[in-house]
């Protein structure tokens, strides 16, 4: 079907907007990953009733149907080929004892402002800040700096309302058929093909279920494939009293790696990394010869920890000891733009795919992943720009290459995957699988567990038509419709 029929029958149902016009389409042809897809149609539905719709109607005609909550993924996974559903108008933030339910469109600003009013915060906190959604972060199982003490969306996920691809709406975890039927699917097989690692947005986890009171967590990390999150409850926790950051400067990457367990062993709440493309726009004086420089923040037994930490690291000169908020911040600043620090890096006929952004392993194997990427490096001749979150074995690594050279992309990326895998690591921690890594989810968990995540995609979405192409999928999207 065409947009010019599409976008006529669903306007006759929809009393939110839908718009098929080229600027519209070309708006949302992008978000913040490397991907260019054009839609047929844009939806902004105004109420749930309309989702359903819009479901039903996309059910029937058998057009694919893909959620978008502010766009700031870094792997395409709110492009879609079919209708974009827009969720902006479910923005309701209703705040409860250790708790606050959150409407899906809800922007991550506007839940912290309501949140610190009553000295609370929800944990999660991605580096792009106050512009991404609840949905967004939900479907992506986001996190951020803290996670290393506080976790990922996952872990602060308390119940999901949704609506599933036959228009009906369900709320998880729930005492329901269809409930237990999901829940005996996930556990019908070990979750023993599951890497050990402290943050993991690849395929459906299946791991984190561990009760039929905790199926919720399922659709954390799902990116629209099994239903539209409505809304939300989630835990929050009171905003800590005193916090203290150190900022370390090493000459090594590797030295900084080394050190990060011992680090992570003292219980910081954040541990980051930015290495030296990054380092040259802060703004202040550095010691000359740095490789990179890791961010420390303890917000509880301060003063032990800093002085253990003084006699543990190897080969760093400690920069700064902040105590004051407003310094912290001005710090937390200069790392939370990493990302873009790092494009400005770059010439304008060089570009920096997210595609290998966001490798995890166990932080004990974080010195494995730093000569990993010296290893690729060198082979290719290639440099990297490299941050993120080192406490958690996560790093942010995007290399700079020269345009229209897609056929290599593909070729580093199943390399590297496959090394990062055999060291039991995971392709992605935080952003998800996407248009860049779902044809790699399998090679991640093998047949099994795969097996399992395509009986919950066929329970939730048989007709796939919620976000088709992510995470289960038969098809090679990574360099397709890449915009280099
Ligand atoms: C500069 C920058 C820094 C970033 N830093 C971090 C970081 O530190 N940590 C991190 O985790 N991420 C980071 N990101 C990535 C991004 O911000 C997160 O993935 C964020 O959670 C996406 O939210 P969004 O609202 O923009 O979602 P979108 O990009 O619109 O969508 C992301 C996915 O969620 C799905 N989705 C959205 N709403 C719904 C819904 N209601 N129901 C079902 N599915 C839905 C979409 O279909 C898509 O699959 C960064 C991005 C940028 C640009």
């Amino acid at each position: 079907m065409k947009s010019k029929e599409i976008g006529p029958d669903l306007e006759r149902i929809v009393k939110g907007h839908v718009l098929w016009d080229k600027h519209s389409l070309d708006l949302y042809s992008v978000d913040s990953s490397s991907y260019i897809l054009r839609p047929l149609v844009i939806t902004i539905p105004k109420d749930e009733s309309d989702v359903i719709r819009i479901l039903k109607y996309a059910a029937k005609n058998k057009i694919g149907i893909t959620p978008r909550g502010a766009g700031t993924g870094l792997v395409g996974s709110a492009l879609g080929r079919g209708i974009i559903i827009d969720l902006r108008n479910f923005n309701k933030i209703r705040i409860g004892h250790n708790h606050v339910e959150a409407d899906c469109g809800v922007f991550k600003g506007n839940l912290d402002e309501a949140l610190r009013k009553k000295g609370g915060f929800f944990p999660p906190d991605p580096s792009i800040g106050p512009y991404c959604t609840i949905g967004g972060m939900v479907a992506t199982n986001a996190s951020g700096s803290h996670t290393l003490k506080y976790g990922s969306t996952i872990d602060n996920l308390l119940s999901v309302r949704m609506i599933r691809s036959d228009g009906k709406i369900m709320h998880l975890p729930s005492k329901s058929q269809f409930a237990n039927r999901i829940y005996d699917i996930t556990r019908s097989d070990g979750k023993s093909g599951f890497p050990d690692i402290t943050k993991n947005s690849c395929g459906y986890r299946l791991d984190a279920v561990t009760s039929k009171l905790n199926l919720q967590k399922l659709i954390a990390g799902s990116e629209g494939t099994l239903g539209i999150i409505i809304s939300t409850k989630l835990k929050i926790l009171p905003i800590p009293k005193k916090n203290a950051l150190m900022v370390l400067a090493y000459r090594s990457i590797r030295k900084a790696a080394i050190d990060s367990p011992k680090i992570v062993k003292l219980k910081p709440s954040a541990l980051e990394i930015v290495d030296k493309n990054i380092i040259k726009y802060i703004n202040v004086i550095l010691p000359k010869d740095i490789e990179c420089l890791l961010f420390v923040e303890f917000d509880s037994r301060i003063k032990s920890s800093v002085k253990i930490l003084q006699n543990i690291i190897s080969d760093a000169k400690i920069v700064k000891i902040l105590t004051k908020k407003s310094e912290i911040k001005k710090w937390w600043k200069y790392r939370n733009s990493a990302l873009s620090y790092s494009l400005r890096s770059i010439a304008s006929n060089q570009t920096m795919p997210t595609v290998i952004e966001d490798a995890v392993v166990p932080v004990e194997k974080l010195v494995l992943l730093v000569d990993l990427i010296e290893e690729v490096s060198e082979k290719y001749g290639i440099k990297f720009v490299l941050y993120g979150h080192a406490g958690n074995g996560n790093l942010h690594i995007r290399p700079i290459l020269r345009q229209r050279n897609k056929k290599l992309i593909k070729k580093i990326a199943t390399e590297f995957f496959s090394k990062l895998i055999q060291m039991g690591g995971c392709i992605t921690a935080e952003h998800g699988d996407g248009l860049a890594r779902s044809e790699f989810v399998k090679m991640q968990y093998g047949n099994r567990i795969y097996s399992v995540f395509d009986k919950v995609k066929r329970q939730f979405d048989p007709k796939n038509i919620l976000n088709p192409g992510k995470i289960i999928t038969h098809k090679s999207s990574i360099i397709k419709n890449l915009k280099i």
